[in-house]
């Protein structure tokens, strides 16, 4: 008898067809543009290397958990403004998900005896911080009434993308006041504005935690628009959770594709972008696969697409220089737990941030973050059980280079240092663990496709606020990037910023 060495060949629906883009990556990023763009008719390849879209919006299961990969805090989904991007882009396919508000961003457990909350109320806030500040009472209310200016201005026009002439110039007549005040805050970071209005040394601390939290740097450079969005849409649209885990958005997202004629491809990891002439026109997979398209799109971070899907030695000099202002933020140690309801006292906010010593703010296993969306949605959890995911940054470097049995051990020690601090916030943690699993920087760098398990860009030095992010063209005709390589970066709603803009400057190149 003869054994067959080969698998048959399954003919593939896809290699046949024409595509307008190709996105590669369905990260919140790739899924916005690629919807968008399906929407106004295009057809479209997502191509993705894992089983499951979202990326570091993704999850997994576990033991009757459900366990939100990454981000848990949720901004995006109002249901007034403009900034609502989430909400916007899954109406854009005739998708919908139910949301359940929550009444507090984050409760930080900060050095000195700094205990506080950011109610999704502002005035409760700013009473709750001026409380402990009472001698910056004026300058606290100047500082974040500035960022609801920025705010305001975003929150009054259509945000597509920036590098549209006639949207620009459209956007401009309609809303010229808006408009002028961007461009004041563009360049300006949000460490400058709180100087101006705040002198109290440890409250100028404080607003360097509220950036740093999802900026992962200090507020000298934190850009000014992202503080604006951040520190105003808290309390204007709110954060609100993603009924059945942050999951349900990529999936959402995805079915909205389908059904407007697209199609996305799992377990498709993309090698190489195909160049003709210098314009990318196409992709290949590992598996040797080629495809097709008018445009491509890459949702992989900006180092992942210039070192390793194209040539580095054919590095673009815009990219090197891009480069020479950004560097990859750390990525993080993150601990995903299942512990007995009982850990968790009446009234436990679903977000913490602990921090010891303001030192420690930025360095590895500094500053803990800690989400429990079971607070919110108890449906992702056993009975009588709650998650709480907490991560802090770590570097790739710290981990590489061991054996397994070195890896297994430096994680749990990691986890258990973890979870003495944790201590001090949750007494009877420890005790009252059901479940218990540690991802480490290579854990981020495998299932998320990211260089170093990187979070994303962050300045190497103060910068002129956002002005250094580059839109979504690159210097390479034919190839755009989108995600939070790309302005605005990191976090969902400003990828799904991305998103529109992206696919904005696609339909007008495409002529949609
Ligand atoms: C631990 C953690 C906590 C966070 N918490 C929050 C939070 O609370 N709130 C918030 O708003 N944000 C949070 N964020 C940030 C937010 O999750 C990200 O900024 C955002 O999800 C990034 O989206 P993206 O589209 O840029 O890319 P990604 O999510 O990185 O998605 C990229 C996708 O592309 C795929 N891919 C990459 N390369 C290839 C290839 N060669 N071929 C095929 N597919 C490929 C990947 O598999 C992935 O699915 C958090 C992030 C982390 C890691």
């Amino acid at each position: 008898m003869v054994v067959p060495t080969t698998q048959p060949v399954i003919p593939n629906p896809h290699l046949s067809q024409n595509f307008d883009v190709i996105v590669i990556g369905s990260g919140i990023g790739g899924l916005v543009t690629a919807t968008q763009l399906a929407a106004k008719g295009a057809k479209v390849l997502v191509l993705e290397r894992y089983i499951i879209p979202g990326g570091s919006a993704g999850y997994f299961k576990r033991e009757g958990y459900c366990f939100d990969v990454g981000a848990s805090m949720i901004f995006g989904f109002g249901d007034k403004g403009t900034t609502n991007l989430l909400t916007r882009a899954l109406d854009a396919v005739n998708a919908r998900i139910e949301t359940i508000p929550d009444s507090c961003q984050i409760h930080y457990h900060l050095p000195d005896e700094l205990i506080l909350k950011v109610h999704r109320n502002y005035e409760n806030f700013l009473q709750e911080l001026i409380e402990k500040f009472p001698h910056e009472r004026e300058g606290i209310r100047r500082f974040y009434d500035e960022c609801w200016k920025v705010f305001n201005c975003l929150n009054a026009m259509e945000l597509l993308s920036l590098e549209e002439p006639r949207y620009l110039t459209r956007v401009f007549f309609q809303h010229p006041f808006a408009c002028l005040g961007l461009v004041k805050y563009l360049p300006q970071n949000a460490g400058d504005i709180a100087r101006r209005h705040i002198s109290d040394p440890q409250l100028l601390k404080f607003i360097d935690m509220e950036c740093y939290c999802w900026s992962v740097v200090p507020a000298d450079k934190t850009p000014m628009i992202n503080a604006g969005m951040v520190f105003s849409d808290r309390h204007y649209g709110g954060i609100n959770y993603p009924k059945g885990g942050v999951g349900q958005i990529a999936q959402k997202l995805v079915e909205g594709l389908e059904k407007a004629g697209s199609a996305i491809e799992y377990k498709a990891r993309v090698t190489k972008i195909i160049l003709e002439n210098g314009k990318a026109v196409g992709v290949q997979l590992a598996n040797g696969k080629e495809y097709r398209a008018k445009r491509i799109v890459s949702n992989a971070t900006r180092w992942d697409t210039f070192e390793k899907l194209l040539p580095p030695e054919q590095m673009p000099p815009k990219e090197k220089r891009w480069q020479k202002r950004y560097k990859k933020s750390p990525s993080f140690l993150s601990l995903h737990l299942g512990v007995n309801a009982e850990v968790l006292p009446t009234g436990t906010e679903c977000h913490h941030i602990l921090l010891e010593d303001w030192q420690r703010m930025e360095e590895a296993e500094g500053t803990i973050f800690v989400s429990i969306p079971t607070l919110l949605d108890p449906s992702l959890a056993p009975e009588g059980h709650h998650i709480i995911h907490t991560f802090t940054p770590s570097w790739v470097e710290d981990w590489q280079g061991l054996s397994t049995t070195d890896y297994r051990q430096k994680k749990e020690e990691a986890a258990e240092r973890l979870i003495q601090r944790l201590e001090g916030i949750f007494p009877g943690l420890e005790a009252g663990l059901d479940y218990q699993e540690v991802g480490t920087p290579r854990t981020h760098r495998r299932f998320l496709g990211r260089e170093d398990g990187t979070y994303g860009p962050i300045p190497r030095r103060k910068l002129p606020g956002l002005l250094g992010m580059p839109f979504n063209r690159t210097s390479v005709p034919g190839l755009y990037c989108v995600g939070d390589s790309t302005f605005p970066g990191q976090g969902l709603n400003a990828v799904a910023f991305s998103g529109f803009a992206c696919a904005h400057r696609i339909a007008v190149d495409l002529g949609l």
